[in-house]
This record gives C-alpha cells, sequence and structure tokens, in this order.
C-alpha cells in the first residue's frame, strides 16, 4: 500500500476527533514560534554584553539586562510548559481514541466473516492477533505522526530558516542545502531497512503463534516428553529473529551516524561562516549563538524525520496486513429470506464441497432430511459428515449444487435468523470462562433463573449442579467432560431450536457419561429435525432414516433395518461397531 492509500483510509478514522486535531496543531504552532525565543533572546544579550563590556558600562546596566531576559526567558518557558502539556495530552487523547476505534472495528468486523477465513492457515488465531496488535500499535503511531508531530516540526523548521534568511542569505542557504542531504539518507535507509522490517514482521507472527501452539499443546508435549524438540523449534525462529534484529540495528546505528556527523558538519560551516561574518564586520558576536541555535531548530526536526520515516515504513508493513484483515473480502453472503416459521426439511441437491485448502470433501451429494425426524449421518472418519452440518450451517456454502431448507436455498436466508433457529452440539462444546448460569444463559441472555434451572432440569444436570458448593454460579470450565455436555445441551434447550444437529456429542465421554448423558439427548431430540454423527450404536438405532457416507459420497440412505439387509457399506460399518464392542461376551455376562 503507498502512503497516500494509507493517509486517505486514515483520514476515516481521524474524522470524528478532528477538533481534537485542530487544538493540538494549533497550540504547536503556538510552540513552534516560542521555540525561537532562545536564539533572539541569546544574540540580544551577547550583543548586549559586548556593548556594555566595551564601554566599560559597570554593572548596573547590566543587571537590569540579566533580569529582563530572565523574565522574558522564565515567561516563555511557563507558557511553553502549559502549551507542550496540552499539546501531549491531546496528542495522547487522538492517538488512544483511535487505537480504540481500530481495535473495536477489527473485532466487529472479523466476527462478520465466514469460517473458511478463520480456516485459512495464513490466520491462525496467534497469526491473526499479531497482524491485529501490531497493526494498531503502527497505526495508531502513524495517526499521532501525520496529524500532531509532522505539521509541528515542519512549522518549527520553516519559521527558524526564515529567521536565518532574513539574518544572511549565505547561512540560510547552508541551512538549506542540509535538508536534501538528510531526506535522501534518510529514504536511502528505510529503502535498505524494509526488507528487514518485513522479514521482523512475519518472524513476530510464527513466534506468537509457535507460543500459543505450545500452551494448548502442553498436555501432549510433555506426555511425549517432547520438551527439548519443542524448545529447540523455539529457539530456532528466535534465532532467526535475533539475527535479523540485529542487521536491522546495525544497519540504523550506522545510517545514524552517518547523519549526526552530517548535521554537525552544518553546524561547524556555520560557525566558521558566522565567524566570518564576524570578523569582516557585517554581523555581530550574538550572531554566532543565534545562528547555531536556530540551526538546532532546523536540523532537530528533521533529525525527527528520520523516526517518522520508520514509523511510517513500519506502519506501511503493518498496515498492509491489519488492512487485509479489516478489508477482507469474508463477510457472510447474508440473503434477506426470513419465513414465518421452520418446517425443517432440508434438501441436498448434487452439492460438492471443497476446503479452501483444496480438500475436496463431498461429491455429488443428494440426501432429504424430512422434518421431525431423527437422521444419523454414518461413515468412517474424513468421510465428510462433519462437513454437511458444516454446510447445513451455512458456516461453508457448496462450491456447486443446493441446499435448500423447506423449499428456499439456504443462501437466500437471513444467516442470522437461520443460526438462530439451528442448535449445534459439538464433540467437544465450548465452555466460556464463567458461571454454569453464564454458560447456560449464553443459549437465551434474557432468560430468568427459573428458565435456567428449567433448561437444566432437561438436559439432567441440574442436581449435580446444586450439589456444588456455589451452585450455578460456580465455574464451568471445572466440571467433568460429561457435565460440560450437559451444560452445552442446557445451553441449547433455552435456545429451543427446531432444528439440531449433534456432532458425536459423546464421543469424548466415558460409558458413565455417556448413559447419564443419553437421557438429556433424547429428550432434546423430541419434536425436532434432528442429524446426529456418531460412532454409538444406540444412537445410530434409535435414527428414523441413515445416510451412509464413503469418501464424500453418499452410498446409502434408508432405514436401519433395510440398511443392514442390503448387506453392503452399512452393514459393514455396523458389524464392526457391534464386533467392537464385544457383544458375544456383554451377553454372556448379562446372561449369568
Ligand atoms: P468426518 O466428519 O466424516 O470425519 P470431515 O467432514 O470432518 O469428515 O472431513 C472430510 C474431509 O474434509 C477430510 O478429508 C478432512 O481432512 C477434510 N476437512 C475437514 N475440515 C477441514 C477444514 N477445515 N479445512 C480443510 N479440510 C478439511
Amino acid at each position: 500500500m503507498g502512503l497516500i492509500a494509507l493517509f486517505k483510509k486514515l483520514i476515516r478514522y481521524v474524522k470524528p476527533y478532528k477538533y481534537l486535531v485542530i487544538a493540538t496543531l494549533t497550540l504547536t504552532f503556538i510552540g513552534s514560534f516560542l521555540a525561537q525565543v532562545n536564539a533572539l533572546v541569546l544574540r540580544y544579550t551577547v550583543d548586549e554584553l559586548t556593548l556594555l563590556a566595551e564601554n566599560n558600562n559597570g554593572f548596573k546596566e547590566g543587571i537590569s539586562l540579566l533580569l529582563t531576559i530572565s523574565a522574558i526567558l522564565l515567561s516563555k518557558e511557563l507558557i511553553n510548559a502549559a502549551i507542550q502539556y496540552g499539546q501531549k495530552y491531546y496528542g495522547e487523547k487522538l492517538k488512544i481514541y483511535i487505537s480504540r476505534d481500530f481495535a473495536q472495528q477489527v473485532v466487529d468486523k472479523i466476527l462478520t466473516y465466514r469460517m473458511s477465513f478463520y480456516s485459512s492457515p495464513e490466520n491462525e488465531s496467534g497469526k491473526l492477533q499479531t497482524r491485529i496488535d501490531l497493526g494498531i500499535s503502527s497505526l495508531t503511531q502513524l495517526v499521532k505522526n501525520f496529524f500532531i508531530d509532522i505539521l509541528p516540526l515542519f512549522s518549527n523548521a520553516l519559521i527558524a530558516l526564515f529567521l536565518m534568511f532574513q539574518a544572511n542569505v549565505y547561512i540560510g542557504l547552508v541551512s538549506v542545502g542540509v535538508i536534501p542531504i538528510f531526506f535522501y539518507i534518510s529514504s536511502l535507509q528505510a529503502n535498505k531497512l524494509k526488507g528487514f522490517r518485513r522479514k521482523m514482521r512475519g518472524f513476530r507472527e510464527t513466534r506468537n503463534n509457535g507460543i500459543i501452539d505450545l500452551i494448548s499443546s502442553i498436555t501432549v508435549i510433555k506426555s511425549f516428553t517432547r520438551e527439548d524438540l519443542e524448545s529447540k523449534k523455539h529457539e530456532d525462529i528466535q534465532f532467526d529473529m535475533t539475527e535479523n534484529q540485529l542487521k536491522t540495528r546495525r544497519l540504523s546505528f550506522l545510517f545514524n551516524g552517518v547523519k549526526v556527523f552530517i548535521e554537525q558538519f552544518g553546524v561547524v560551516i556555520i560557525i566558521v561562516l558566522t565567524s566570518y561574518f564576524v570578523l569582516n564586520g557585517t554581523m555581530s558576536i550574538g550572531a554566532i549563538m543565534f545562528h547555531i541555535l536556530l540551526f538546532n531548530n532546523v536540523s532537530a526536526p528533521i533529525r525527527e524525520l528520520h523516526r517518522i520515516y520508520d514509523e511510517v515504513n513500519d506502519a506501511l508493513i503493518y498496515s498492509e496486513a491489519f488492512f487485509d484483515i479489516m478489508d477482507a473480502n469474508e463477510t457472510e453472503t447474508e440473503g434477506s429470506y426470513i419465513p414465518e416459521k421452520v418446517v425443517g426439511k432440508f434438501e441436498l441437491k448434487n452439492v460438492d464441497f471443497t476446503y479452501p485448502n483444496d480438500t475436496k470433501a463431498l461429491f455429488d451429494v443428494s440426501a432429504l432430511i424430512k422434518p421431525n425426524t431423527i437422521n444419523a449421518l454414518v461413515g468412517l472418519s474424513g468421510a465428510g459428515k462433519s462437513t454437511i452440518i458444516n454446510l447445513l450451517d451455512k458456516f461453508f456454502e457448496p462450491s456447486a449444487g443446493n441446499i435448500l431448507l423447506d423449499g428456499v436455498d439456504l443462501k437466500e436466508y437471513n444467516t442470522h435468523w437461520l443460526r438462530n433457529h439451528i442448535g449445534l452440539v459439538l464433540q467437544k462444546n465450548h465452555i466460556f470462562n464463567g458461571s454454569i448460569k453464564e454458560n447456560i444463559l449464553y443459549g437465551q441472555e434474557d432468560a430468568t433463573h427459573e428458565e435456567v434451572v428449567e433448561a437444566a432440569k432437561k438436559a439432567h444436570i441440574h442436581d449435580q449442579i446444586i450439589d456444588l458448593p456455589k451452585g450455578y454460579d460456580s465455574k464451568a470450565t471445572m466440571l467433568s467432560g460429561g457435565q460440560k455436555q450437559r451444560v452445552a445441551i442446557a445451553r441449547l434447550f433455552l435456545k429451543n431450536p427446531p432444528i439440531i444437529f449433534l456432532d458425536e456429542p459423546t464421543a469424548s465421554l466415558d460409558a458413565i457419561a455417556t448413559e447419564q448423558i443419553k437421557k438429556s439427548l433424547d429428550s432434546i431430540k423430541k419434536g425436532r429435525t434432528v442429524i446426529i454423527i456418531s460412532h454409538s450404536i444406540s444412537q445410530i438405532i434409535d435414527a428414523e432414516n441413515v445416510i451412509v457416507l464413503e469418501k464424500g459420497k453418499v452410498v446409502e440412505e434408508g432405514t436401519h433395518e433395510e440398511l443392514y439387509d442390503n448387506g453392503s457399506a452399512y452393514y459393514n460399518i455396523f458389524n464392526a461397531m457391534a464386533n467392537s464392542l464385544n457383544l458375544d461376551k456383554i451377553a454372556d455376562t448379562l446372561h449369568e
């Protein structure tokens, strides 16, 4: 992204705070004039003192002169302190407000994005987080640079230059001459560093993502005692990163050295030139001081220019990534159709689906889900069962073919409304960091306590909750796997959707928990359209319709009895499941 494009984007965010910008700028302009006072006063003082000394005019007049200039200098400093305070405070306020807006808007934005955005390897959580964090901090810094720092710096330098030219054209020319050299070196420096900075961004993203991965995989790492391996992986990233960092610093120091030298070279020329004019009588001695101070007013901002240059370059790099997120064309397609009521009939018509990473998961899938029936999706792992649920929930859209709900294409539906009418129970349901009550309330925020209790009772978890020391206010994350699942089911009872998808709801639970949860599952299934993915025979047998998938294709569809009699794919899967239970032994045991 170019500087101008970036500037245009930023204007949008700064507009709401235009008065803040105007106030800050006004203060800084006043500040720029005040910055020249020292030079003027010192020139006057030196000249006056020289005159007094030459005329041997005692202390009396000297003291009144010193008192006057002390008063001027101190009052100037007082005004300056007040202005600096106002300027810094308003500048910071602008930065903080804009940073808040950026942070809020990026969150609002990514919440509207479709699932494929999150499942892209480019957008792993750690990478996204780093990109957002660095993007926000460098962009807000840039806003401060553009709107608060650059103008005052230049006005300061311009006024100083004006005074210098007024005093003597040659001295003015020397000062002006330094500016393009500084600009040239700064841009050279920035260009040389660009590649390093870009690499740095990549390193930061990878490192942060690595740490998040590491924390979430800690159990596996420890159980396989792979601490050394993980540490090595991290060390490699760190090593590359520090190498890159060092090179960046080395280059920066080199360039900074050159710039300091040029600046001092300018100072020397100005001293020599002014001294020449003093000696040939065109200038007073006070002019030496005057010009050195003014030159400092010209070179100080230009020295700052390099910092701004760096920060602008950082911002260009990080903002690219940030605006890639902000402006990603990933918003979920939003239909407008809102039916009066849901019947609950799904039709899949010749659906193909390919994930963003090019894995083709479904091939020409057609199936019918009748309203108020329980439907089981059966198939080996990787057959495409969860993918179907992802499509039915509109998390992804079919690459080809259509999915209809009550005769209308899912694309046409208002997504918000649709999801409000669908309940999803996963293998591991997300339990938020909060109380059990808050977790159940996620199903319907404005539900009363009685309704929460009612939902918990239906999910067969109420008795266990009230046995906890803090009851419904206990932390939900400390519940067991089976209890968490039932809290998730209670959440669904509150939501009370007419359509329910269950994706291996008992797969991660032990037999006792599965047995306990069966009751809550049975009660939530009543009177709704249910699609269940399960490896549990009892749950499959309960289904009125079974759809068998193999490598992304529907190979059979019918009732349990019909499919079993077919003696084909379902027959094989069912027998395998039954054998894995060691039914003969179980039957023997139960007979004894
Ligand atoms: P099942 O639920 O039957 O076990 P899935 O629907 O999860 O199968 O997966 C079907 C295929 O799609 C598999 O090959 C799987 O690797 C792939 N797949 C699943 N989810 C994703 C994803 N988010 N991104 C890319 N490929 C995926």
